[in-house]
């Protein structure tokens, strides 16, 4: 149950000073005190009233606002909790999207060494063909040479 005064429409804090009329209505002591300085009437009733008539009301405050409280605290600790379950899930939503582009990487860096070692396979293997090349070159030269001498030593001795 929430109490407010109809002077200035606010709730009672625990900590206020609230009086009561003795047509039993109830408002902050400073509002009423105003009010009956005005008018000598209830602000709920107008039944006359007097400010030496007002009796200082006494709550049970901690019995009264402690559950209202509490479930104030749990009402907002619900979208709080949900709100981090939400922030929880977006992380490891994001954990696992971190962990599977790592991979990725991974896996591209194996790709890469695979195909650096082939890279430098072909490369070994081109050089070892250049040399071949080149030794077929030589022996072709060779061959130009002594066949130009065997024509020449033939054309010589006829
Ligand atoms: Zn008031
Ligand atoms: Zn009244």
């Amino acid at each position: 149950m929430e109490l407010s005064c109809s002077v200035c429409s606010e709730l009672y804090v625990p900590e206020a000073h609230v009086v009561s009329t003795p047509c039993g209505h109830m408002f902050h002591n400073d509002c009423i005190r105003q009010w009956l300085e005005r008018s000598k009437t209830c602000p709920d009733c107008r039944a006359s009233c007097i400010s030496t008539k007002l009796i200082k009301m006494h709550f049970n405050v901690t019995a009264h606002l402690a559950r209202p409280t509490s479930q104030r605290n749990n009402a907002d600790a619900v979208p709080m909790e949900s709100l981090m379950d939400n922030i929880t899930i977006k992380l490891s939503e994001l954990e696992d999207a971190l962990r599977r582009i790592e991979q990725k990487t991974e896996q591209s860096n194996d790709k890469q060494d695979v195909l650096s070692v082939t890279v430098h396979g072909l490369v070994d293997e081109i050089r070892m063909q250049n040399t071949v090349i080149n030794d077929l070159e030589n022996k072709m030269d060779l061959c130009t040479v002594g066949l130009g001498d065997f024509l020449t030593n033939i054309l010589d001795s006829s």
